[in-house]
């Protein structure tokens, strides 16, 4: 089979069981450890794993490579300001640096933040700044069997009742995630979004999106929310983000490249003081972190996340693989969100105590059938809380076939099937932060 990684046709080959077996004992049964040449069909993450398209390639070696003001900046600016209506925009390397410049900007010492659900960089950067990140998802997010159309809600009720509690003024920021990641990438409605804005008015709080998968949240408003249906995908990626004071982005995600990433912002002064910060920590304010080329290929990208026939080719191979999976008798987390299926690994290795870690022991029995990367969403990744013991198959956007997605399905069906013999784990050696842990540790079968 041919898979299509970086705009070019490679082979991939499925090493045979013995390699495998020995492969996944060197990693120390962890997949990050894994050469990616070791790995068939690779699902760890969406995150600039995805293939551009052939005008990004186009835009590519047109780029400006100039360190101030360069003609790649600019057309990167009219798509952002075009696509997501912010004309004020400060570049970074990544999402996470663009985290970096905006929560540094709004956030002291004994601030709260709340959001739907903060993702893991997210966190780490709120309380980077002396902020406690509070998660406010609705009620029944973590319900796997729940045909809700808007998981990914903010609670706003609980937020308010939380700045009853701390006083308005110690929140300066409230923060939705669209789609919400750490919540199986459920999305959250235009309503939503709408309340968050009324909220953050009465608190005196920076509205910020969290606009990583906006594009891919457009497409489910479309397809769920009244009043939507004969909107297109990019008036309502547009909307949802004009209610928004400040947005930060992850190009890797929905700007469809392998590299990048801003903020925005209304406010001018604001904007002075990220494009402060980002001089420090990330480059000029005219590149912050990516070259000319990465700026260039993200304007077309950005434009090109937003039109019905990607979104619908994206979320419908999402769809499919989770139709895929529930048909192989796979329990998996419904209904499916938009950038990955989550696989119920306390469900299907229901014999494993949380303590073994069953997520892990499914992604290594995924690696050891069909040489398929998954990644675990639970107790070995977050431990100390009582999360679900998920796995996380995320697909690379326009990277793989229908023949990828069966040999996935097919794969978890085998080990579902012989789920009795598969054995927990235990962690032979970790690193010292342990949030961190599921990217390093090594662990093996008890
Ligand atoms: C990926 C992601 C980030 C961080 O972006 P990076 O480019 O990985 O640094 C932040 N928020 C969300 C919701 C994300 O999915």
């Amino acid at each position: 089979m041919f898979s299509y990684t970086s705009g070019m046709a490679s082979p991939t080959e499925l090493l045979p069981q013995k390699e495998r077996e020995r492969r996944l004992e060197e990693a120390g049964h962890n997949v990050f450890n894994l050469a990616s040449e070791d790995v068939f069909v690779d699902l760890l993450t969406d995150s600039g794993t995805g293939t551009m398209s052939d005008a990004q390639w186009a835009a590519l070696m047109e780029a400006d490579e100039a360190y101030a003001g360069s003609e790649s900046f600019k057309a990167l600016k009219s798509a952002i300001s075009e696509v997501m209506g912010f004309d004020r925009v400060v570049p970074t390397h990544q999402g996470r640096g663009a985290e970096n410049v905006l929560y540094g900007c709004l956030i002291e010492d004994g601030d709260v933040v709340p959001n739907n659900t903060h993702f893991d960089t997210t966190r780490a950067h709120v309380a980077e700044n002396g902020g406690d990140p509070v998660d406010f998802p609705v009620e029944g997010a973590d319900d796997p069997d729940s045909e809700e159309a808007f998981r990914g809600n903010l609670d706003s009720k609980k937020v308010r009742e939380l700045a009853a509690d701390v006083g308005a003024e110690r929140i300066p920021a409230v923060i939705l995630t669209i789609t919400n990641n750490s919540v199986a990438g459920q999305p959250v409605s235009m309503g939503n979004i709408e309340e968050t804005r009324e909220l953050a008015d009465e608190l005196d709080a920076t509205f910020v999106i969290d606009a990583c998968r906006f594009a891919e949240n457009a497409f489910f408003v479309r397809e769920r929310e009244d009043g939507y249906a004969d909107r297109s995908t990019a008036e309502i990626a547009r909307e949802q983000l004009s209610h928004a004071d400040a947005i930060v982005m992850s190009g890797k995600k929905d700007g469809l490249v392998n590299a990048g990433g801003f903020v925005g912002v209304r406010d001018p002064e604001l904007f002075e003081r990220t494009k402060q910060r980002a001089i420090l920590y990330e480059g000029f304010s005219t590149y912050g972190g990516m070259a000319g080329r990465d700026m260039a290929a993200m304007a077309v990208g950005l434009r090109e996340a937003v039109t019905e026939e990607y979104l619908g080719a994206r979320i419908g191979q999402v769809r499919s693989l989770g139709e895929r999976l529930r048909q192989e008798g796979v329990p998996i987390y419904t209904p499916v969100g938009g950038h990955a299926v989550y696989v119920e690994a306390g469900r299907a290795l229901s014999h494993i105590p949380d303590e073994e870690f069953p997520g892990q022991a499914l992604v290594c029995e995924l690696y050891r059938e069909g040489a398929v990367r998954g990644v675990e969403l639970g107790s070995f990744a977050f431990p100390d809380t009582d999360r679900p013991e998920l796995v996380r198959l995320a697909l690379p956007r326009r990277t793989y076939h229908d023949e990828h997605l069966a040999h996935v399905a097919e794969t978890a069906a085998a080990v579902v099937d012989r789920s009795e013999e598969v054995r927990g784990l235990e962690i032979v050696s970790e690193p010292e932060n342990e949030a961190l842990r599921h990217f390093s540790a090594e662990l093996r079968p008890v």
